[in-house]
């Protein structure tokens, strides 16, 4: 073939743009850069049937309104979304064969399993002639790019941080002007052939209404918190009884809605007043750098004394844990906040994990599964690197010592008691003095405040100097073996 024509022949070649964990039209690296080719574009999502680690009810969930919405705002620049279900690499031959495309672009993932999978297909497509080009759109930096001056990754935060801030490229890519879209309507399996959506659509029902799943959604919290409680941020974050105190942009973060190149972009002009912020959209890009060099993170220690940790199964208890049914306010509020929302906020989760391993002294993986199932912002970076903090067996983890103090916490953090009362409404009527801890009021308040402990609301399932002292004979053990 002559040159030109070549060349002629190429332009018209689809490019099939392939979206994972990155749905969002804003800052898409992959979607940009084919769009600027002028070739016709194929915008498709495969829901894998080969996951490694099925995603959790809350998760899947989410994607569900979220590939909703990345259709509609395709839509709206002349894109379709194509949604094809199977193995990954055969249900791209399939598009491939159908289309006639010769180029694959996506942005990148950081799970081993994923990575393996799209090592596999860039190089099988390679060979057969197919260009594949990949991006990073979810990170800052990607997690092999900071390194110590020995060349190896951080353990540490503090010190990656400060590092990893001298590199951030702070311009997001804008949405594609124009796109020319594949000139035929291909073949999609309806969302609702995917079994997203939970049996029991009550709970679907139920958390939505606090959420505006999409990007639309994750823009408009974005500048809600911008523009007023970011300035409160360093002191209101930790109250979870302050709705606005943190962003909420995690489940948006999770799903790619939203990149954490446009959130820093959004308050580049006073990265000092936003820092305590950014230092939280740090721990998340830490948390990958750990998931990278660690596959694992979710089921293997990275300290590995902890291999020697004497777990207790205990199933009731775990339960109790699980239905917010502990009799320690603070902790029950959590679990509920959880079940209710599909979010629970930062302090809170702290207090939670510590009170399932150190209290119960449950294998915290037992809480990373849960709380991966039940989390709509579930992250297989920060969740699992968030129970291995609070276990003390995580790189730069708080000390296993230090043991949070379930009711103590919520005195502290939530003083009314409003977290407790909008979660536990049967303990609303408890002056707040005895709200964190209802087994210390007089008989005649539980009694005008219509709380019958054993009945209406839990007896401690543990007594809490009792478990503290158990916990740390627990870790003493592990130091002398
Ligand atoms: C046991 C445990 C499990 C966790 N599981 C998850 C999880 O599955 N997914 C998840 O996104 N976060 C997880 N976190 C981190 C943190 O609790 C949430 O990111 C935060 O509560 C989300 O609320 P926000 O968006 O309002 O946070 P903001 O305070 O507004 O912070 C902004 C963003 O920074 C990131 N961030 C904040 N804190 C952390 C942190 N400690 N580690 C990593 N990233 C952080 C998140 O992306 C968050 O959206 C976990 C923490 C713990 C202790």
């Amino acid at each position: 073939m002559k040159q030109a024509s070549k060349e002629l022949f190429i332009l018209n070649e689809p490019i099939i743009v392939l979206f994972r964990r990155d749905l969002r039209v804003f800052d898409n690296p992959a979607l940009h850069s084919a769009a600027n080719t002028g070739r016709p574009l194929i915008c498709a999502y495969i829901w894998e049937t080969e996951q490694n680690r099925e995603m959790g009810a809350a998760s899947k969930w989410w994607l569900y309104y979220s590939l909703q919405s990345l259709k509609s705002d395709l839509n709206k620049i002349d894109l379709n979304l194509t949604v094809r279900k199977g193995l990954t690499s055969q249900a791209l031959d399939i598009l491939i064969k159908q289309t006639g495309a010769s180029s694959i672009y996506w942005n990148r993932r950081y799970e081993i399993e994923n990575i393996e999978t799209d090592t596999e297909i860039k190089s099988d497509l390679t060979k057969r002639g197919l260009s594949v080009k990949s991006f990073n759109a979810n990170l800052l930096s990607e997690p092999w790019s900071i390194k110590t001056k020995t060349g190896n990754y951080y353990k540490v935060f503090t010190p990656y941080w400060r590092e990893a801030k001298k590199h951030i490229n702070t311009e997001p890519l804008p949405k594609p002007n124009s796109a020319l879209s594949y000139h035929e309507i291909l073949e999609s399996l309806d969302l609702d052939s995917l079994n997203l959506l939970p049996k029991n659509s009550n709970w679907g029902n139920k958390i939505k209404p606090y959420w505006t799943v999409g990007s639309e959604g994750a823009l408009n919290a974005l500048s809600n918190f911008a523009n007023g409680p970011i300035k409160n941020y360093e002191e209101n974050r930790n109250r979870p009884d302050i709705d606005n105190g943190t962003s909420k942009l995690s489940p948006h973060l999770a799903f790619g809605e939203i990149s954490p190149r446009q959130i820093w972009h959004f308050f580049k002009n006073d990265l000092q007043m936003a820092d305590k912020y950014l230092t939280e959209i740090g721990w998340r890009e830490f948390s990958y750098v750990l998931l990278y060099n660690n596959p694992k993170l979710a089921d293997d220690n990275f300290k590995k004394k902890f291999n020697n940790f004497r777990w207790q199964k205990n199933n009731v208890l775990l339960d109790a844990w699980k239905t917010g049914n502990t009799g320690y306010p603070f902790v029950d509020a959590g679990m509920r906040q959880l079940w209710k929302t599909g979010w629970q906020h930062n302090r809170v989760r702290m207090v939670t994990a510590s009170f399932l391993i150190k209290h119960l002294l449950i294998d915290w993986r037992e809480g990373e599964k849960w709380f991966y199932n039940t989390l709509v912002d579930a992250d297989p970076a920060s969740n699992a690197s968030g129970w291995q903090w609070v276990a003390g067996s995580g790189a730069d983890a708080s000390p296993y010592f230090r043991i949070f103090n379930p009711f103590s916490q919520g005195e502290k953090f939530d003083p009314d008691g409003e977290y407790i009362k909008k979660f536990i409404p049967e303990l609303k009527n408890l002056p707040k003095k005895y709200i964190h801890r209802p087994w210390d009021a007089p008989t005649e308040i539980l009694q005008k405040a219509n709380v019958k402990l054993g009945s209406n609301y839990p007896k401690p399932v543990v007594e809490h100097k009792f478990a503290r002292k158990r916990a740390l004979q627990a870790y003493a053990a592990l130091k002398s073996e």
